[in-house]
């Protein structure tokens, strides 16, 4: 039983299950640093961070011998800055967001972080610098610190406390039974969606990397909830370089810029103000179409767009 227990054996499961699921795209890589059999190259260097600036430069993707999904993506996520990814479904955004751990390599085209090509650094030092928050967060088999502790296996109990506290769930961690020991997962505690959230971006604070990409929730939690995980992911974003996979108005509204991409290609982007400014662009008749409707979501707009 204490065998069982031993955080390096399941850290060794779970880059079985990551490897997995870094198949099919829809990856848990909130745990980055646990994938290391893919190869380097053999001039591969340390990423050396210093803004954290990414650059897009004409990516081309297809996944297997599919379709090209990706098309010609360029752009730059400033350093410390949020960008946001905005467009209908299938448009590409979260290939985009895949390629930055490289979970794949485009076929033509780089990626630049501080004008490194990831292509050669070590995927070590390139997953260190960055954090995953899913919409569906995932817990893992253990307890609630050992979750966590997941985003950093080296974290100090201190540390794991810290990044709970700023993630707004260390007083829903205390309230539970057993405070941070208390498991989760199948044989565990249930916890809500918002709740689930916060660990999950507890997790990533925990790593302390410099760039933050960010898949936001589609589903709504109750008002109480979201607006905890908006305060635990505003802590998350603060200082960060963030990419996110943007769903809400209000975090597209306030993104530095706005990337919107349709059918595998960057077609607009700009500040909200420069977009919908734009008469004829898909932002502002996008934009426009939400008028006096409460559309929450980009989805919604581009529901009605398709409507129209
Ligand atoms: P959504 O918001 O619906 O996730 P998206 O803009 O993020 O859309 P992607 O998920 O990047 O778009 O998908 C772009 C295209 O790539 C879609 O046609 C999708 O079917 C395809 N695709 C995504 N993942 C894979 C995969 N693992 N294998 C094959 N095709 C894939």
């Amino acid at each position: 039983l204490l065998m069982a227990y031993d955080p390096a054996r399941r850290l060794a499961r779970l880059q079985v299950s990551l490897e997995r699921a870094a198949v099919n795209a829809r990856m848990i890589y909130e745990v980055l640093d646990t994938v290391p059999h893919q190869r380097d190259q053999p001039d591969a260097k340390a990423l050396d961070v210093s803004s954290a600036t990414i650059t897009f430069n004409n990516v081309h993707f297809a996944y297997g011998n599919g379709e090209e999904i990706l098309k010609g993506v360029s752009f730059v996520a400033e350093g410390g800055k949020t960008t946001a990814l905005v467009g209908p479904s299938g448009a590409g955004k979260s290939t985009v967001i895949s390629l930055i751990p490289r979970f794949y390599d485009p076929s033509v085209g780089e990626i630049l972080i501080d004008g490194q090509d990831i292509a050669h650094i070590t995927k070590l030092s390139l997953r260190n610098g960055l954090a995953y928050v899913s919409q569906q967060p995932y817990l893992f088999e253990g307890s609630i610190g050992d979750n966590i502790r997941y985003g950093r296996p080296e974290a100090t109990d201190e540390e794991v406390y810290e990044a709970a506290r700023l993630a707004y769930a260390h007083d829903f961690i205390l309230a539970q039974p057993q405070g941070y020991d208390t498991p989760v997962g199948e044989n565990g505690v249930t916890l809500s969606g918002g709740q689930r959230q916060r660990l999950s971006i507890a997790r990533a604070l925990v790593r302390r990397a410099p760039i933050l990409l960010l898949d936001e929730a589609t589903s709504s939690l109750d008002t109480e909830s979201e607006s905890a995980v908006q305060k635990a992911l505003d802590h998350a974003m603060d200082g960060r370089t963030v990419v996110v996979i943007a769903h809400r108005l209000s975090t597209i509204v306030n993104a530095d810029k706005i990337i919107v991409m349709r059918d595998g290609l960057v077609v607009e982007e700009g500040s909200h103000t420069e977009l919908a400014d734009r008469k004829d662009g898909l932002y502002a008749r996008l934009h426009n179409l939400q008028g006096s409707q409460s559309a929450a979501t980009i989805e919604d707009l581009v529901a009605g767009e398709e409507r129209v």
